[in-house]
């Protein structure tokens, strides 16, 4: 609710701030180079999950004649398709929303755009459809108060899309739907047509099945793979598929390519392939599945029958033109058949950290992936590697002894230099602050996730970042695994009767809190039961250091010392501890040690709690020291 609650105030500021913007004059808008599909694409995929959520079908289409390269602001074209979609799907409950880019005019150096946006929802009543553009005015403000909303954004979309040289209008039926229609008047770039790859000659006339029960995708696709020259035949349901797919193999004219939609009623896209099963008659034939996101990929099922690519919808022109293409060897050269089973390829990833249980952590997540780990437990340990072993990716904690994060980092790209690779490296860092982001990408490193490590936030980067490396080395890598759910665990309710009580009142989920230990690691409990033990071992051995090396004063070596401990908490969600070994960690940063003595039998009084608490989750093997 808080996280709701502050997007929502956020949403506002950023809406007002906007307004005001522009009310004074004062909003400029960019000119720079963009590709319109890649853009409009990726809009619609980031609003892909609200629609699936409601059930419902997200399309885009943009009209084949229309050239790609084209100069502009790309992020207010998609503040303004944000809005409208955003609304489309507030406002709808069943069917589907259709954003739609027409050519109106084509000249040398611009072009003239009609976008629409269209849903089948509760529509607009007449006479509110004058206001409905005017600030602040909303039809019904109890559904906004449901769902959120200012009132303020078809004002500011209406006047970005006047500064663009355009207009906006609307129609609508009550309860049929509302449609938004926006003019853009664009330039474009120089020299560029609407070219098509060469590649494509490979799929000319290649005979395509499109299976999908929405008409409006049916059409969409079928238009794409019409503009690469290809032969689509279409299907609107599992049976009709089957259907086509024997009197095509009987006439001698078998597809060599499937398209087919996960979700259909009746017979879904999992049973069609199911009936397929190990029907040699189809073995040569490629099926790439088109699926909703958020929607599992039921991935045991998959495993009758090779799936060769896994899509998500709205599909991105770009990535099904290269998903066709990577299977073009297997399309136009049936013999060969050999069909993958995708979901993200497993990978060989170098993990630098000097920390054992972000080391356990980690590599947990690693494997539950498929993916290999090796472990290097310093930057050196790391460039090692480097040099013998081929990796797919690294994850790099940034403070480590000898060598940290980014000097390795620094030292991998030099040795890379000159050579074509470039090694995709993540950093890890419990720094989360202002500032370390940049540190990190300008040592080189692609990407940067804050400790303690969350399952999601780790996948979706590494998804990200492997998917841009193998973008930018022309192949795709379309993956989508799902993530386990969280077991069975104890509430919080039921477990922190046993700490001891305090003379001030303490929060027991500040000591411990399960639940979101249990969500940084994927909700496994095993792991997190594991980590434990670990923790009973390491972490004695850690107050030892703290205490050794502020005896000695020194400062360098207590830092890292409490800098360990502190991420070692964090695995547990242990607030009190990490703040306590954070300012610690602090005054060695400073080598202010005056009343560091003091911090540490803070520091001391916590780790017991908490201890205490983990001990009454899980008993320890030994006993605790
Ligand atoms: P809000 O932030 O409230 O959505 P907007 O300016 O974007 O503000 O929209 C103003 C109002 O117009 C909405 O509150 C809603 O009443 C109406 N509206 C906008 N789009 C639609 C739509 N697609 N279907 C029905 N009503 C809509």
């Amino acid at each position: 609710l808080i996280q709701q609650s502050a997007d929502t105030l956020l949403r506002l500021l950023n809406d007002i701030l906007d307004f005001s913007k522009i009310e004074a004059g004062k909003l400029e808008l960019e000119e720079i180079d963009f590709n319109l599909r890649d853009t409009l694409d990726d809009t619609l995929q980031t609003l892909a999950m609200r629609a699936s959520e409601k059930g419902l079908e997200l399309v885009g289409r943009i009209s084949p004649q229309i050239p790609d390269a084209l100069i502009g602001d790309p992020g207010r074209l998609r503040q303004i398709i944000v809005n409208l979609v955003g609304n489309a799907i507030k406002f709808t409950e069943f069917g589907e929303i259709l954003v739609d880019v027409r050519l109106q005019a084509l000249r040398e150096n611009e072009v003239e755009l009609v976008f629409s946006v269209r849903d089948t929802g509760i529509g607009i009543p007449p006479e509110q459809r004058q206001h409905i553009f005017e600030s602040f005015s909303q039809v019904d403000s109890s559904i906004s108060r449901r769902f959120g909303g200012t009132g303020l954004g078809l004002a500011i979309s209406s006047q970005l899309v006047g500064m663009m040289g355009g207009e906006m209008s609307m129609e609508s039926t009550v309860d049929e739907g509302t449609t938004f229609h926006f003019s853009l008047l664009l330039k474009r770039q120089l020299g560029s047509g609407v070219s098509l790859p060469r590649e494509l000659s490979a799929l000319y006339e290649l005979p395509v099945l499109v299976v999908d029960d929405n008409n409006t995708n049916r059409r969409i696709l079928e238009e794409m793979l019409v503009s690469w020259n290809m032969k689509p035949v279409t299907a609107a349901s599992g049976e009709e598929a089957l259907n086509k797919l024997e009197r095509a193999r009987v006439a001698g004219t078998p597809y060599h390519l499937m398209l087919l939609d996960a979700m259909m009623p009746g017979m879904d896209g999992f049973e069609v392939v199911q009936r397929l099963g190990t029907d040699p008659n189809y073995s040569d034939m490629a099926i790439i599945m088109l699926s909703s996101v958020g929607q599992s990929t039921k991935s045991a099922r998959l495993q009758d029958r090779g799936i060769a690519r896994y899509l998500t919808k709205p599909v991105k022109q770009s990535n099904l033109l290269d998903a066709i293409l990577s299977l073009k060897g297997l399309i136009t050269q049936p013999e060969v058949a050999e069909v993958s089973v995708s979901g993200g390829p497993p990978l060989h990833v170098l993990l630098a950290e000097d920390g054992l249980i972000n080391q356990k952590v980690a590599t947990k997540l690693l494997e539950q992936r498929g993916h290999s780990v090796i472990i290097a437990n310093d930057g050196q340990e790391a460039v090692e590697w480097f040099e013998r072993e081929s990796f797919d990716l690294v994850l790099m904690d940034v403070q480590m002894p000898e060598m940290d994060g980014l000097q390795a980092t620094a030292r991998i790209r030099e040795l890379e230099a000159g050579g074509a690779s470039h090694l995709p490296i993540i950093a890890m860092t419990a720094n989360a602050m202002k500032g370390d982001r940049e540190q990190c990408l300008s040592a080189g490193m692609d990407d940067y996730i804050p400790k303690p490590i969350r399952s999601q936030q780790l996948y979706d980067t590494i998804d990200q970042v492997v998917n841009a490396a193998a973008s930018e080395a022309g192949m795709s890598a379309v993956s989508d695994t799902a993530v386990p759910s969280p077991q069975a665990f104890p509430s919080k309710e039921t477990q922190s009767q046993e700490v001891t009580p305090d003379t001030q009142p303490l929060d027991p989920g500040e000591v411990f809190d399960p639940d979101g230990a249990l969500e940084g690691v994927g909700g496994d409990a095993d792991i997190l039961k594991e980590l434990v033990e670990l923790f009973y071992d390491e972490c004695p051995k850690l107050m030892v250091e703290i205490h050794t090396t502020l005896a000695a004063g020194d400062a360098v070596a207590l830092r890292r010392a409490a800098h360990t401990l502190k991420g070692t908490a964090a695995v547990f969600a242990a607030k009190r501890t990490v703040a306590s070994a954070q300012k610690l960690e602090l005054m060695a940063r400073e080598s202010e040690l005056d009343t560091a003595p003091d911090a540490l039998s803070v520091l001391e009084s916590e780790v017991e709690r908490l201890k205490q608490a983990l001990a009454s989750h899980f008993p320890p093997r030994t006993e605790i020291r």
